[in-house]
């Protein structure tokens, strides 16, 4: 049997299959001490002895005994009050108590028994073998339960190791994807911040390709945001940020912050309010819109554009349709008056060319129309002959004569005897009518010069130049897009889309258009084309 020692003993705490199985021995008399270790000097269990009954409810709780041998006949406390403290304890509450007493009165005996919940007695003289099969019995019950208790903690703790690296896979995982997902978007920016600080504590790592600051930056100027963020949208951030505040609901705001390289970019913020392990902080995403922004803006101007394009178109419209009206309205009544034949006929032929001039006007303006819709849907096709660009020179002044005569307008014609080429003569000779047209609106009735000749590389250049209003610098290339004017739509009709059709078609050829003017005094616009 080992030794007595106390001081040997594991508190109650943690049990293996190996343990030692420990029998708590209490009596007030050490010779009855002294027989119980004799009677089981030859087994394996460790006695602990307690001499009273308070050494013995503490040694209870503080070790764990198979079982306990209590002698009822205790000075102070009874082996009955001693039972009864023992039984209140968590951790001797089931220990088996074996009562040992030297008289046995049963009725008595039971009752106090049955009221502690004990389980058996040994009476004095003990019975050496009675008290060893007893022992045994309840050692190996505490040996059976203790298995059973080990497996069952072993299996927990297995389960609870798989748990909890389950639980870290998941985290990790979940970490993973959160970092891949914050770094995957790249037209925006993640980032938290303290609410009342405003002191950044994570900021995605795009911010720096986005803005151009270092990370290191955002963490450390304890100011970052409003030293970036453009003045004029201060007012409403702290709003904003007050705002997410106060409700905890997303606030979005629309912002502009200032790149490194000093341009400014516009951010759609979305703000809210969220518990960290930390406390509070500011949750952000702050989503790049410049793109969007511009789009939006050129999206307005096109709108704009659109609504004064037909406004002006249905004025320019209108405009040939009120003369001839009149001639048509004045022919009705000759008409109608049966004096058709006997007017004079210079007024018929007055009449009939203003007639003729309005029809031209309107259609000139709907083939702009029509060429314009033809150039958006990319139906707009060459037919390629021989052509002669003279031939095709005379062609089209021969159509302004009479208007240069009436408005005394000079035209000098500089041209080889014939220039033949590959083109397509309608459309060549449709940039001529433009130009030619243009000098004569915005020539302020000066000489109007006509120069063609080949140039090196196959090439050929025609110049239409006038000594007129010019244009400005700021307007020699945007003249060439769509609805664009440099002029009051007050002083010079028109719909800004004859020099943007003679580009499209220039270019069709292979060519090139561009204008070189000295405001208030020239003007040249010259066409260079392929010869083929
Ligand atoms: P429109 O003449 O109908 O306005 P265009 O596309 O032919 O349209 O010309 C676009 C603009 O270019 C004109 O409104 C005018 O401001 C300018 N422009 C064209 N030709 C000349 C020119 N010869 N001299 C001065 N300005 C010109």
């Amino acid at each position: 049997m080992p030794s007595i020692e106390d001081s040997n003993l594991a508190p109650c705490t943690w049990h293996t299959p190996e343990s030692e199985i420990c029998i708590l021995v209490v009596d007030d008399q050490p010779e009855n001490l002294l027989s119980i270790k004799t009677a089981i000097k030859d087994s394996d269990y460790v006695l602990v002895t307690a001499s009273s009954g308070a050494e013995a409810v503490e040694k209870a709780q503080k070790y764990e005994f198979a079982a306990i041998l209590l002698d009822i006949q205790m000075p102070h406390l009874n082996g009955y009050e001693i039972a009864k403290l023992i039984r209140q304890s968590e951790n001797s509450r089931v220990i088996p108590i074996i009562f040992i007493t030297a008289f046995f009165n049963e009725e008595k005996h039971i009752q106090e028994a049955s009221k502690i919940g004990a389980v058996d007695y040994l009476f004095k003289p003990i019975n050496v073998d009675i008290l060893r099969a007893k022992l045994e019995l309840f050692a190996e019950l505490f040996r059976k339960t203790k298995e059973i208790q080990y497996h069952t903690q072993i299996q927990h703790r297995r389960e609870t190791d798989e748990r909890d690296r389950q639980i870290l896979k998941i985290k990790e995982s979940t970490e993973q994807k959160y970092q891949d997902l914050v770094e995957g978007i790249t037209n925006g920016i993640v980032w938290l911040a303290d609410p009342n600080s405003l002191n950044f504590t994570f900021v995605s790592p795009h911010a720096e390709n986005i803005l151009g600051y270092k990370i290191s930056d955002w963490y450390s100027d304890q100011n970052f945001l409003f030293s970036h963020i453009s003045a004029e949208d201060h007012h409403a951030f702290r709003l904003a940020l007050q705002n997410a505040k106060e409700s905890g609901d997303d606030v979005e705001i629309e912002h502009r912050i200032v790149r490194s390289d000093g341009c400014i970019l516009w951010f759609k913020t979305n703000i809210r309010l969220r518990e960290s392990s930390k406390g509070n902080e500011f949750r952000g995403l702050s989503v790049d819109v410049t793109n969007l922004k511009e789009t939006e803006k050129s999206l307005r101007e096109s709108i704009h554009a659109r609504d004064e394009f037909l406004s002006v178109a249905s004025h320019e419209l209108k405009t040939p349709l009120t003369p001839l009206q009149l001639q048509v309205e004045a022919f009705e009544r000759l008409f109608s008056q049966n004096k058709l034949v006997t007017a004079p006929r210079d007024k018929l032929s007055r009449m009939l060319k203003t007639s003729v001039t309005q029809v031209d006007i309107l259609v000139r303006l709907i083939d702009q129309l029509l060429d314009i819709s033809r150039v958006s849907s990319g139906v707009l096709q060459l037919v390629i002959t021989k052509t002669d660009l003279v031939q095709c020179i005379h062609n089209v002044t021969s159509l302004f004569e009479d208007e240069l005569k009436k408005q005394n307008i000079i035209l000098e014609i500089n041209t080889p005897i014939s220039l033949v080429g590959c083109w397509d003569k309608v459309r060549i000779e449709q940039v001529l009518v433009n130009l030619i047209q243009n000098a004569m609106k915005y020539g302020k009735q000066k000489p109007i010069v006509i120069t063609l000749k080949s140039t090196p590389h196959e090439k050929v250049l025609l110049v239409v130049s006038d000594f007129g209003i010019g244009i400005a610098e700021r307007d020699r290339s945007r003249i060439f897009e769509r609805y664009e004017r440099a002029v009051p739509k007050s002083s010079f009709s028109g719909l800004g889309l004859g020099l943007y059709i003679s580009k499209q078609l220039v270019e069709l050829h292979g060519g090139r258009i561009w204008v070189e003017s000295t405001p208030e005094e020239c003007s040249s616009f010259f066409v260079e084309l392929p010869l083929n």
